[in-house]
């Protein structure tokens, strides 16, 4: 055998010789310059004036919406928010097992129960058709999550939000600028809760170290998202305008989550780049995408017709089709892709959220078994979900690079290519 097709794994020479793929550094001066700016002003407190309403304005004209407040975390906006829709005790709302905790937990601590729901095999994202059958007159909101910044079925989850008088609740925290049939994420649904966290390019899609932002174009929604966690806000007495809210003064419900200034002057800065970031993410998981199209056992994952990606956060995903490669177990293909130099992690298609032990043997949330989760426990376990726990088993992550460094894509692709090749070696 040569050494060109002796896998690497095997003792063979790696295929990518391009160290680093990414090339693309985020613009630290121009951070430094915005923070140094508020610090010297001593304008670091504070919400509804200067740069955190600078930063509101700013993201509600990119996203098109009408109205948007910034917030303290992603997590907190979402919980904010189902507060907002009206999720209470013994409500029940939808999410995919395949999701994330902070997407739901604020209806857990609302009193709410999780009722969790299987994904698309072909898109990973919330199944509408899987949703509907889960809902009962309890239910009262679907929390979507727009995963890796690919939308999900808005016009399917919409139908239904429609048809049963549900809110939909999108976890957006992953998809800054990416769209539904032309609009933007945020300018879609009911109300959409973005995160800021992290530092680019690896954290959310516009990042301020800790952060989030919500969107909605209904009043209702946004007054009641005010008054739960924006106590002293400048002008929030005169943003109050429906009568149940026009009648509270500037403390409103007393908690205040907003978000720190200086954390949005990042945010603000991560704003200006991120549609540089998006076009080029777009274009490099095209070539990708394209060639690895072409390989047996290797799926590319799909998009639904009116969904354009954008955001990307967490990465690209593969389905991995182990049946097509005489059952190579995914975690080997993984391996082997991996030794030829070229990053790829898995397999895994985000967390298991039934299996987590709050839901196989429960937890007394409010202590003296008074949460309706306890009342009403049953315990989840293997098996309970199988498209999601199947393709859990065969779900491959891959970065999406912003400006790789000029060849790399192409021994990032060749490095699986080889592999496809050469698989029998590895039975
Ligand atoms: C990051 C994240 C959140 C929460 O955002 P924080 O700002 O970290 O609170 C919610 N959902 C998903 C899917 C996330 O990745």
């Amino acid at each position: 055998m040569s050494s060109a097709s002796q896998l690497a794994m095997l003792g063979g020479t790696p295929v990518v010789t391009i160290s680093s793929g990414e090339q693309w550094k985020r613009p630290i001066e121009k951070e430094k310059e915005l923070v140094g700016k508020l610090l010297d002003e001593g304008a670091v407190s504070g919400a509804g004036a200067g740069l955190p309403l600078e930063f509101e304005e700013e993201f509600r004209e990119f996203i098109g919406c009408k109205y948007c407040l910034s917030i303290d975390h992603g997590s907190t906006g979402l919980h904010s928010a189902l507060w907002a829709a009206g999720i209470g005790p013994g409500d029940e709302v939808i999410t995919p097992t395949a999701g994330y905790i902070g997407s739901y937990c604020g209806a857990l601590h609302l009193g709410a129960i999780p009722v969790f729901c299987e994904i698309d095999p072909k898109t990973l994202l919330m199944d509408p058709a899987d949703v509907e059958k889960r809902i009962t007159e309890r239910t009262r909101a679907i929390i979507p999550i727009h995963m890796c910044g690919r939308p999900c079925d808005m016009d399917g989850l919409l139908t239904l939000a429609e048809k049963h008088d549900i809110v939909v609740v999108e976890d957006a925290a992953h998809a800054h600028g990416s769209e539904w049939d032309g609009n933007k994420i945020g300018n879609v649904g009911h109300i959409a809760c973005f995160s800021l966290q992290g530092t680019d390019p690896g954290g959310k899609p516009v990042s301020g170290g800790e952060g989030g932002i919500v969107c909605t174009n209904d009043r209702e929604l946004y007054e009641r998202q005010l008054v739960f966690c924006h106590l002293h806000r400048k002008g929030v007495v005169d943003e109050l305008t429906l009568p149940e809210y026009a009648k509270l003064d500037s403390q409103v419900l007393g908690l205040k989550w907003r978000a720190h200034p200086l954390a949005l002057a990042l945010a603000k800065v991560s704003l200006s780049t991120l549609v540089y970031r998006n076009e080029r993410r777009r274009q490099n998981r095209k070539i990708i995408f394209d060639a690895l199209r072409e390989l047996p056992g290797i799926e590319p994952v799909h998009d639904y017709p009116k969904a354009r990606p954008a955001g990307f956060y967490g990465g690209l995903r593969l389905i991995y089709n182990p049946e097509e490669l005489d059952g190579l177990p995914a975690k080997r293909f993984v391996q082997a892709v991996h030794a030829e130099g070229a990053p790829v992690s898995g397999p895994g298609v985000g967390h298991m959220e039934h299996l987590r032990t709050i839901y196989t043997e429960g937890f007394d949330i409010w202590g003296n078994n008074r949460h309706p989760l306890n009342q009403n426990f049953k315990p989840h376990k293997p098996g309970d979900f199988p498209i999601s726990e199947g393709l859990h088993e065969r779900v491959l992550r891959l970065p999406a690079y912003i400006d790789p460094k000029e060849g790399f894509l192409d021994q990032y692709i060749e490095a699986f290519g080889k592999v496809v090749a050469n698989y029998r070696d590895l039975l």
